[in-house]
């Protein structure tokens, strides 16, 4: 945390935390003399700008605005930490990084999930007193369909409503995490799988959901005996390229594509508006798509969300940036 930033040290009580993240000028932005056309006023704020350099009078305000020198730790520590590590006092928690394809989203969830792993691994190393069990699993959601980062044999995995547990997906494996050596090796083999698939099926990363999921069991030793447990998941998701969202009419494959990963990400944007609502917006459709239902348990309810949304500076962009500025409004 830094000392003296009054967005680091305000407690806070809502569940859903929205950021911005505007990632620097690619090379290929700035070798085609791109402009920037944002600016972060403050902690807070974003504007746009226009090619005179003047300011746009409507600012955008979220609860943490990340420029572009800012560095992911940073972004971690102010805009995820208290989220990710939620589940080590039983709270289910889900991070998310939301954007258009090259804004920085696998950017930032790699350093994201290794800052929270380190920061895990260290909580359970300094709590003598509690028996943890940490699992992995990773999952990759692509026109409705999911399939398993840790198995590369299975195919397409099911979906089941487990009367105790909700939604399971079926056969899922989840990996027990010897040490936080072996849990980021489990996590580069679900980072390297999603890449298998991005050059199979010509970039699927940016059309597809990538969730990587912790799972913490909890035991306290009092004594010689083992009371009180618990079992909470950190859910940190890659979403597809939210031009998808807006995309529509396409010939016959693009459309299907299209329309499925609208299913999984604009099911989601409802789920998200209608919760940070509060619940005046009546019912949430957690069951209209994958992704809702796998990640409902840690979605709304008790549970703890980070939006992080990327954007990138360019004025070239600046129509898809204001698009994912305002689902991010849509969000607080
Ligand atoms: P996305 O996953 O949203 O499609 P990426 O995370 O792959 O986007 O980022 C696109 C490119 O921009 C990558 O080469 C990445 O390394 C770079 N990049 C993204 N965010 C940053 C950042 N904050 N600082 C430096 N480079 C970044
Ligand atoms: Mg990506």
């Amino acid at each position: 945390r830094t000392p003296g930033t009054p967005g680091a040290t305000k407690v806070r009580e809502e569940n859903i935390f929205v950021t911005v993240r505007v990632r620097p000028l690619s090379r290929r932005e700035q070798a085609s003399n791109d402009q920037i056309a944002w600016e972060c006023t403050d902690e807070h704020t974003i504007l746009s700008k226009n090619l005179n350099n003047e300011r746009s009078t409507v600012p955008y305000t979220f609860d943490r605005v990340f420029d572009m020198n800012c560095l992911t730790q940073r972004v971690y520590e102010e805009g995820a930490k208290d989220v990710a590590l939620s589940p080590l006092t039983g709270v289910n928690a889900t991070i998310f990084a939301y954007g258009q394809t090259s804004s920085g989203k696998t950017f930032t969830m790699k350093g994201i999930t290794e800052s929270a792993v380190k920061d895990i691994d260290d909580h359970i190393r300094n709590s003598p007193e509690r028996d943890f069990v940490l699992k992995i699993s990773g999952m990759e959601i692509y026109n409705e369909t999911v399939m398993d980062l840790l198995n590369r044999d299975s195919g397409p995995l099911r979906l089941l409503d487990d009367p105790e547990k909700g939604t399971i997906v079926e056969k899922l494996v989840e990996e027990v995490a010897k040490d936080s050596n072996h849990l980021r090796s489990l996590i580069n083999i679900c980072e390297a799988q999603r890449q298998v698939g991005e050059t199979a099926l010509n970039d699927t990363s940016s059309r597809s959901h990538q969730i990587i999921r912790l799972t913490i069991e909890s035991c306290l030793r009092e004594n010689s005996t083992r009371v009180k447990s618990f079992v909470a998941s950190l859910n940190l998701v890659d979403l597809a390229g939210s031009e998808r969202a807006a995309q529509t009419k396409t010939d016959g494959t693009r459309l299907k594509e299209g329309s499925h990963i609208n299913r999984s990400l604009l099911t989601l944007m409802t789920v998200i508006r209608k919760l940070s609502a509060g619940g005046r917006m009546g019912h949430i459709p957690y069951r209209d798509s994958k992704l809702t239902r796998i990640l409902q348990p840690s979605l709304g309810g008790n549970s703890r969300t980070a939006i992080i949304c990327t954007m990138s500076p360019a004025l070239s962009h600046l129509e898809q940036s204001r698009n994912t500025l305002s689902f991010a409004s849509s969000a607080k």
